[in-house]
């Protein structure tokens, strides 16, 4: 029992030395994949709520390590965004963007706006608005398929900075989406100040439609809140009918998830939303 506190030290010193170990060869490996492009970005198809048309797609990075075969964002993101990395990750996603978004054109897919994740490291660079103008303009693509994913993390800390960054973006040409919402710590009252144009409702809320009615009020009460803003709402993760149905009648106007689309290659969403020519 005497040693207990000293092991309980030396135990959390082993953990973490261990984790910063495995963080320190994640950024080593990152830093090697990003000059080989050892990355790729999938898309996730984005539609109306009744099903019936194609509003774009989200871009969702995927890292295809040499030795462990393709490693989750999850595992990632934040080891770059604690390194400044996730800047030129960020660039790396935006110019594969750029030159898919051109395939998607040349295959018939019109209409659609592709959402890019701005992670809230890349959301406070002074430069962010000429930095992204210029990977555009270097691809000679319009702004108007871009809509940038912003989570609350990114814009609570300094919420008047935020919104003439916001403000900027959105007079460039981005559309502005808050990513995840109802996770973070938005107040009402700033939320009517932020110039953006669509909430997406966490997939926590979602999941849990069918067996809790807490989740079916909050779901219901930022439809309604979004809409009372002039926002549109998009839910996040939706994997059943029920869930779709239920946001069908509460007048969502956007799903997205699992059950009308999984995140694919550029490959497969070219294949699957191209607009053919045989009769
Ligand atoms: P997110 O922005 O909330 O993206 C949605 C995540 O939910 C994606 O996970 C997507 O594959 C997953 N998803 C979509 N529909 C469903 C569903 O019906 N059920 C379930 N269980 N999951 C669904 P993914 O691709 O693993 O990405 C995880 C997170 O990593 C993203 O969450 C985002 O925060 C981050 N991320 C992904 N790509 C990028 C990127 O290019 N840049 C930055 N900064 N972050 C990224
Ligand atoms: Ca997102
Ligand atoms: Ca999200
Ligand atoms: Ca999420």
């Amino acid at each position: 029992a005497k040693d207990d506190g000293r092991n309980t030290v030396r135990f959390f010193t082993r953990e973490m030395n261990a984790k910063l170990q495995k963080n320190k060869e994640i950024l080593t490996d990152l830093t090697e994949s990003l000059t080989q492009e050892h990355f790729e970005l999938y898309y996730q198809p984005l539609f109306t709520i009744e099903q019936d048309t194609l509003v774009g797609a989200e871009a969702l990075i995927r890292w295809h390590h040499p030795e462990k075969g393709m490693v989750p964002p999850d595992k990632f993101i934040a080891v770059a965004e604690k390194s400044g990395l996730i800047n030129e990750l960020g660039d790396w996603v935006l110019a594969q963007a750029c030159r898919e978004i051109k395939n998607f054109v040349n295959v018939g897919i019109t209409d659609f706006k592709i959402a890019i994740n701005i992670s809230p490291v890349q959301f406070r660079r002074k430069d962010l608005l000429q930095h992204m103008l210029m990977i555009l303009a270097r691809h000679d693509v319009s702004p108007d398929f871009i809509e940038l994913e912003i989570t609350e993390g990114a814009v609570m800390d300094n919420v008047d900075q935020a919104i003439e960054t916001m403000q900027a973006l959105h007079d460039a040409g981005f559309q502005l989406a808050m990513d995840d919402f109802g996770t973070g710590y938005s107040s009402l009252s700033y939320l009517k100040r932020f110039p953006i144009q669509k909430m997406k409702i966490d997939r926590s809320f979602i999941s849990d439609l069918e067996n809790d009615d807490d989740s079916k009020s909050i779901t219901t009460a930022i439809i309604q809140m979004s809409h009372s803003l002039g926002l549109h709402v998009l839910a996040e993760g939706v994997e059943t009918e029920a869930q779709l149905h239920y946001l069908q009648d509460e007048k969502c106007d956007y799903v997205q998830g699992y059950y009308t689309g999984k995140p694919m290659p550029a490959s497969a969403f070219i294949k699957k939303f191209s607009v053919s020519e045989e009769s």
